[in-house]
């Protein structure tokens, strides 16, 4: 029976486990934490009874790549669960830019920029499976759906400040940015408006949903999927060198590759270590996870029911924050993502204490306190914060990175979007899950279709590796 080791068991190497494991192979994931899950963790790190997503928690690319639900998540104990609505984006002047799941509905709230919505989401919306069978592989492939593609293409090749003036209102400019800012990159530079198309269209499809219960959810269904299918995972075991593996066919690694590079150490490739020595890493990100009585004082109402809010202020401000935090200066006033997953999964809550989520772009490495700025940008939106707060938790980039190594600097999305890494990540390669060594194969989301809770670079590399074993 051919064997396979995974290392790491982020949402990615479960799924590269998975898919492993559905096609015979014997499987065993080696998982440094003492918990499974990766960026899919949830516990309650602020007052008793109150969980908190650690990392992802809202799943549009989950729930519209094709991984999650090929394997049935939803049967193997998932439910999906929405806020009333996806996502608002407060301005000063007290209103705000509302994406609700329905097309229409969001055209009719942005008025004058109803139109202009329509027409640059309709089409992407409409051909979102076609699409996203494109761009959640590597960029180096025939296409199948080429028209598409290029209709998407032609767009997502803009900066994202250039194509937010599709839009009129401050409020339309702000909702397209805050979106595209999820990219973690200065929103001027060609290919910014790529995260930002996709998350929306994503969104009218399929909204922005939570696993009930919290994102570990998601991990815990993975396992489930792998032990019926035979495999297995073990905690507490941190590989730090491909040498002290026992014998196998295949090893998967959910790693960043300056990890893997360390692990791998000297089997790997000159060229290839050269060319991950090369990988660029994002902007870091500082949170906060607060426990709030009864939720966050919003001037405006949509935000109270809105899962998600994108606090940031104009397109221009999100703009400064972000190029900011690239170039290594602390934003005054930083692009903060505010997650109320409680909204939509009341499970989370404890009576009427909520737990808040809240993380600002800062720069890589940050060593300072983003924890005023933070709250200064929540009090703007919605005055009385912090008198709310019963419980917080701080996680610094120094502590994104002894929790998860792949989160180096704090970066969170393992690997900057850099146009060059969007479309050749982690290298230019014919086979960016290659690494040079025989059987040794990268499935983190350093590799494409790159970062977020959808499982794809586990699957892609899985499938490369399989297909290695019929050559
Ligand atoms: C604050 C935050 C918010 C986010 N929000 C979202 C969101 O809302 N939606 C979304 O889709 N995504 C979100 N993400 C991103 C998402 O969590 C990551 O892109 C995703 O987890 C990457 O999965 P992965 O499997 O590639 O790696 P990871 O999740 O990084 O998992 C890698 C695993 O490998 C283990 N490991 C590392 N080194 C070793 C070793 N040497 N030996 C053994 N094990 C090792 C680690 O402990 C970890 O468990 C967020 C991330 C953060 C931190």
């Amino acid at each position: 029976m051919t064997t396979a080791i995974v290392v790491g068991s982020g949402p990615n190497g479960l799924a590269a486990a998975v898919t492993l494991a559905r096609a015979g192979v014997d499987v065993t994931v080696l998982e440094a934490a003492d918990t499974v899950g990766g960026g899919t963790r949830t516990s309650e790190l602020t007052v008793p009874g109150v969980l908190h997503d650690h990392c992802s928690a809202f799943h549009p690319m989950g729930l519209a790549a094709p991984f999650f639900e090929d394997v049935d998540l939803t049967a193997h104990g998932v439910t999906w669960r929405w806020a009333p609505l996806d996502l608002a984006h407060p301005l000063d002047d007290g209103t705000a830019g509302v994406l609700e799941r329905s097309l229409d509905a969001t055209s009719v709230r942005l008025g004058v920029d109803g139109p202009a919505w329509r027409r640059v989401f309709g089409p992407l919306t409409e051909h979102v499976e076609d699409i996203f069978g494109e761009v959640l592989r590597p960029m180096l492939h025939v296409p199948t759906h080429p028209v598409a593609l290029a209709r998407f293409g032609l767009r997502a090749a803009l900066p994202a400040t250039v194509l937010a003036r599709a839009f009129r209102t401050p409020q339309a400019r702000a909702l397209f940015t805050g979106a595209a800012a999820h990219l973690i990159h200065p929103l001027t530079r060609p290919g910014t408006s790529a995260v930002g198309l996709t998350l929306i269209a994503a969104a009218h499809r399929v909204g922005w949903p939570v696993a009930e219960g919290g994102s570990a959810a998601i991990s815990a269904a993975l396992v489930r999927v792998l032990e019926a299918h035979g495999g297995r995972v073990e905690t507490g075991v941190t590989v730090t060198s491909l040498a002290d593996l026992p014998p196998t066919d295949l090893t998967l690694l959910d790693l960043a590759p300056d990890v893997a590079g360390r692990v791998a150490a000297d089997a790997l490739p000159a060229p290839v270590r050269r060319a991950w020595h090369r990988f660029r890493r994002a902007p870091a990100a500082f949170k906060l996870d607060l426990a709030v009585e009864g939720g966050l004082p919003w001037t405006d109402p949509d935000c109270a029911r809105a899962g998600t809010v994108h606090v940031g202020g104009t397109m221009g401000e999100v703009a400064a924050a972000e190029q900011a935090a690239y170039d290594g200066t602390m934003p005054e006033r930083p692009f903060v993502l505010v997650g109320q997953q409680y909204l939509a999964d009341p499970t989370r809550s404890s009576g009427d204490v909520h737990p808040v989520w809240a993380y600002a772009h800062v720069p890589t490495g940050y060593t300072g306190d983003a924890t005023e700025a933070i709250l200064n940008q929540l009090e703007r939106f919605a005055p009385g914060t912090r008198e709310r707060i019963v419980g917080t938790a701080v996680t610094t980039p120094a502590d994104w990175e002894r929790y998860n190594p792949n989160f180096a600097g704090g970066d969170v999305i393992t690997g900057a979007n850099s146009l060059g890494q969007l479309v050749f990540r982690p290298r230019p390669a014919l086979d960016p899950y290659a690494t040079g060594i025989d059987g040794v194969w990268l499935c983190s989301a350093a590799t494409p279709p790159g970062g977020g809770v959808h499982g794809m670079c586990g699957y892609n590399a899985a499938t490369h590796a399989l297909a290695s074993l019929r050559h």
